[in-house]
């Protein structure tokens, strides 16, 4: 094993095997959560810089930027050319990497950073990313967006062979595989350890000498490259080198690796093809709206959802008004193609994560109340068009609408910028089980009458795909993954199919309170 010296700060690897979240002082993740209960969660965003000075503040800039992306739990690790650095810590960037005594801690021209809202694993400081190693190459620290579907069989067959987990997280399979390859570079054992994977990954590591980027085979979760002067970066989304001032390069393809070091940058494509199913949600409601995926812009995209919404889902009413924020677009493309006036009839108070909430049964039900206050002055005796991006369980909808009738609006149609959501998410998005899922279990009347509106309508999934610009869903290769809407899995779901529910249990060490 090489020696590289691991300097951690913070709340990373000082042997706390875990304080729960709940311990946190008040306004962290545990009140955005009560808050925004009834969305998709998206679970990880990643940030590699490679050849700046000030990489770790750099990287603390640009999960900043990816905070959507994961709220409960962040971390960077940094690499001065002897030792690595690492300073972790539950709660928002801006709250943990905020000040110059912690990024000073964090020195070196490399880094690579993690934001978290967990998926597997519970929320416990030996789960934050990045995950750190000393292999027999040197040391290597890893952050990971995506969800693997194989890892609890990996992780069985890793355990009988004699490995030992200190984490619960999928992620920590890919360590232990790489430690276990019989190949002797490092890309070789992480290529090696990918193609004994299944499941959605963009991951951002570093070793001694190298920043590494890769992107599943799929392509389902995103990752980019941009140039800042001399350096390379990867990130989760485009927003991220915007807030740096960096410039975009391009999307890291699906199946490939980068591998950037003193030479340059090298690309390896060492997967088989297979066609891109990037998720399709991530344009729905995921990423950022300043955003470009794949060429295209979000926000562009959330108009022309809303337009296309507009064009199927018509209805005679006085004014649009999203559910903000995640709406908004999606309600001015439905404005615009209709014709009918866009208001702001509902006002988000965006400093709800600061509240000093209880998470008791009696305070829950007051949390759409907290984030979100009717604007009665534009709602009183209109007919309304509200336009929502999702319904998850329907809680926040019902709350929602009732808002809106108690302000005097005569008459609620609920229109979804995407198709009803049928199938939990398996691929790195945090979800309910199928049955909690209120469009798997109820038709659209049975809906609109719980929610209680005088319509509900949903865009179509062709109308859907009209508006990321492809003509329609191709029924036998489809362009994207869709599976929350259809239940067409693209990736083999081997420990959903094959464990035992008791068996997913991958550790029982209390995790969460
Ligand atoms: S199942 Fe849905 S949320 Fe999950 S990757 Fe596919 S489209 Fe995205």
């Amino acid at each position: 094993m090489a020696s590289d010296r691991w300097h951690s700060s913070g709340s990373s690897e000082d042997g706390d095997e875990g304080e729960p979240i709940a311990s946190l002082p008040v306004g962290h993740a545990q009140d955005i959560d009560l808050a925004d209960d009834d969305h998709f969660h998206d679970e990880c965003g990643v940030f590699g810089i490679w050849g700046h000075s000030d990489a770790a503040a750099a990287t603390a800039l640009g999960l900043h930027a990816l905070q959507h992306r994961g709220q409960e739990a962040a971390g960077i690790v940094s690499y001065d050319g002897e030792h690595f650095h690492s300073h972790k810590a539950l709660g928002l960037v801006g709250d943990n990497f905020g000040s110059g005594s912690v990024i000073r801690t964090l020195p070196g021209s490399v880094a690579v950073g993690h934001v978290r809202y967990s998926t597997t694993g519970g929320t416990v400081v030996r789960n934050i990313q990045p995950l750190f190693a000393d292999f027999e190459f040197g040391g290597m620290t890893l952050a990971h967006n995506g969800n693997l579907t194989n890892a609890l069989a990996l992780r069985k067959a890793l355990v009988r062979r004699g490995a030992i987990f200190h984490s619960t997280t999928d992620t920590e399979t890919i360590i232990h595989l790489v430690a276990t390859s019989h190949y002797s570079t490092v890309v070789d054992r992480l290529i090696d350890a990918m193609r004994q994977l299944d499941g959605t990954y963009s991951l951002v590591a570093i070793t001694r000498r190298k920043l590494i980027g890769m992107r599943d085979p799929y392509g389902v979760r995103p990752l980019v490259l941009g140039r800042l002067a001399g350096a390379y970066i990867l990130a989760s989304e485009t927003c991220a080198l915007d807030i740096i001032g960096a410039q975009f390069v391009r999307d890291i393809e699906p199946g490939e690796i980068v591998v950037i070091d003193d030479q340059g940058l090298r690309s390896v494509r060492p997967f088989a093809r297979v066609p891109r199913r990037f998720c399709i949600f991530e344009y729905i409601y995921f990423a950022r709206p300043d955003s470009t995926i794949d060429g295209r812009n979000v926000y562009e995209i959330r108009r022309r959802i809303g337009a296309e919404l507009a064009r199927e889902n018509g209805v005679d009413a006085d004014i649009v008004v999203p559910v903000p924020d995640s709406g908004v677009p999606a309600a001015i493309g439905y404005a615009h193609e209709s014709g009918i006036p866009f208001e702001l009839g509902i006002i988000r108070n965006h400093y709800v994560g600061r509240t000093f909430i209880e998470p008791s049964q009696k305070i829950r039900l007051l949390g759409v109340r907290l984030k979100h206050n009717a604007n009665a002055a534009r709602l009183k005796d209109k007919r309304v068009i509200l336009v929502d991006d999702s319904i998850v369980r329907g809680t926040t909808s019902v709350k929602i609408v009732e808002m809106v009738r108690n302000a005097g609006a005569s008459e609620v149609h609920l229109r979804i910028s995407s198709p009803p959501t049928t199938h939990s998410c398996f691929y790195g998005i945090d979800t309910p089980d199928r049955e909690e899922l209120l469009a798997a279990t109820r038709s659209i009347e049975q809906m609109a009458s719980f929610i209680g509106v005088d319509s509900l309508a949903y865009i179509s999934i062709n109308g859907l795909y009209r508006a990321v610009g492809e003509i329609g869903r191709d029924m036998i290769r489809p362009q994207f993954c869709d599976a929350c809407f259809t239940g067409d899995y693209p990736i083999r779901l081997t420990d959903q199919i094959d464990a035992e529910p008791a068996e997913r249990q991958l550790s029982l060490l209390e995790e969460v309170p």
